[in-house]
């Protein structure tokens, strides 16, 4: 639409404006009844910071939809509260002009059309969240895609490449496992039909929850495969607030391999078993425990393993456990060292069996390998976040992202923002406004630079 207000205001732009006619008021002035159709390079200068209601406004209006009584979120993957922020989403992007199309895990496609029919520039993280989260994660690189679309708009710019919003299925893995399943079922590295079998703890099956919130989608996985993703979303680590910079340029993302131990000993009595008798499942799982803290310190950074879950059973102070569920999660950004950690801790557990006579068995619950982003759009990043003027790094990523599994089908990269005191998954996950915009900043440029490329 032309408004006069908008012309005015950026009253710069005209000097590249191409001038159409509209003939359907041929009475009025032609002079006030035009539309421009400003290039993107014309937008090399806008920046969000005079606009940024729009923005953290909406941050603030989907983190009420499932707010907790201790002012988190929860919208756990495909629960009703996941329908209502969905919903919410839709209805932005809808206003917003896009074209919504949901696929067959229910991911959901903003698509704002471009000149040609090249392949488009895709951004998007997820709008689910843990059981008590804050409002950020996800949600951040979602609704900066949303903004970009709605810049897009107020100028009435016409991109070379199409646009999409992408809001990925079930990233958390809150309810549903494996974590990051819309992103990896899209980019085909998990089965469409054992995800949709999915079964919560609770008993729920997940084709058919995404039947009951409305988001059981028609379109394949797959189906467009864009020439670039890029996530923005915040550090949830404390790197960037501790070294007071702003944006993060993420250039990999490190291996993660979970664990499940089981440990199989004799329940017996604690007072009349003597020690060298007993088949402690227990005490396994405290030298399994302080096995596990050491090796990441004897690793050494970037090297990381926690001990997340141990469950005893029966869990009584004057019996010998019988059993041990143990989880353990390790991380490293190099595949190869990741992969003697594995083998170190298969080591240890033989040697502890056969020391305790207890029977340990292991299932491998989650192995991604660590990730290279794309040079080229991690480079693109440091050059738009040099140009506004902002200081930046690069750095690895130590959770998991959807980003991790679009690389597997397109040039990715991912954008920080700084988290204070670098908490997540936790009601108190915050990041500086001005920090949001200027991460938001760099990906609206980047988008930008990304939209008017020519194939070569
Ligand atoms: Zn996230």
């Amino acid at each position: 639409m032309y408004s006069p207000a908008l012309l005015e205001e950026h009253a710069s732009l005209l000097t590249d404006v191409q001038y159409i006619a509209v003939s359907d008021h041929p009475i009025e002035s032609t002079t006030h009844r035009i539309i421009y159709r400003p290039g993107i390079d014309t937008l090399k200068n806008e920046n969000l910071e005079s606009r940024a209601e729009r923005l953290l406004g909406r941050i603030q209006e989907l983190g009420s939809v499932g707010a907790t009584a201790e002012a988190g979120v929860r919208r756990l993957a495909l629960t009703s509260e996941d329908r209502d922020g969905r919903n919410r989403v839709v209805s932005w992007m809808k206003q917003s002009g896009l074209e919504v199309r949901i696929d067959q895990i229910g991911n959901i496609f903003g698509i704002r059309a471009g000149k040609s029919d090249l392949a488009p520039v895709m951004t998007g993280s997820h709008i689910d969240t843990v059981y008590n989260g804050g409002i950020l994660d996800g949600n951040l690189g979602v609704l900066a895609g949303l903004e970009i679309v709605d810049v897009l708009n107020d100028f009435e710019v016409e991109t070379n490449r199409p646009f999409v919003v992408a809001v990925f299925t079930n990233e958390e893995g809150a309810r549903f496992q494996p974590d990051m399943m819309g992103s990896l079922v899209y980019a085909g590295g998990y089965d469409l039909d054992t995800a949709l079998q999915a079964t919560s703890s609770s008993g729920e099956n997940l084709g058919e929850e995404l039947k009951r919130i409305g988001y059981a989608g028609k379109m394949k996985c797959g189906a467009i495969i864009p020439c670039a993703f890029l996530e923005l979303h915040i550090e949830q680590g404390p790197v960037l607030e501790a070294q007071g910079i702003t944006v993060g340029a993420v250039e990999s993302l490190q291996g993660i391999s979970w664990t499940e131990v089981t440990i199989t000993g004799q329940a017996n009595h604690a007072g009349t078993t003597p020690m060298s008798m007993r088949k402690d499942a227990g005490a396994c799982a405290g030298k399994l425990v302080a096995f596990v803290h050491q090796l990441a310190i004897d690793i050494g950074d970037p090297q990381v393993a926690t001990v997340g879950v141990i469950e005893l059973k029966p869990n009584i102070i004057n019996v010998v456990p019988g059993s041990a569920r143990i989880t353990i999660d390790l991380r490293n950004p190099d595949n190869s060292i990741l992969t003697d950690a594995e083998n170190n801790l298969e080591i240890f557990l033989q040697e502890l069996g056969e020391k305790h006579d207890v029977i340990i068995a292991t299932t491998r619950l989650v192995r991604f390998d660590p990730v290279q982003f794309d040079d080229r759009l991690v480079a693109l990043v440091e050059k738009n976040a040099e140009r506004l003027g902002l200081s930046y790094r690069r750095m690895t990523s130590g959770a998991g992202h959807d980003a991790q599994m679009m690389s597997r089908i397109c040039p990715s990269a991912m954008i920080f923002t700084p988290s204070i005191n670098g908490i997540s998954h936790n009601p108190a996950e915050a990041t500086d406004d001005a920090d949001l915009i200027a991460g938001a900043n760099v990906l609206l440029q980047t988008v930008f630079d990304l939209l008017d490329d020519q194939p070569g």
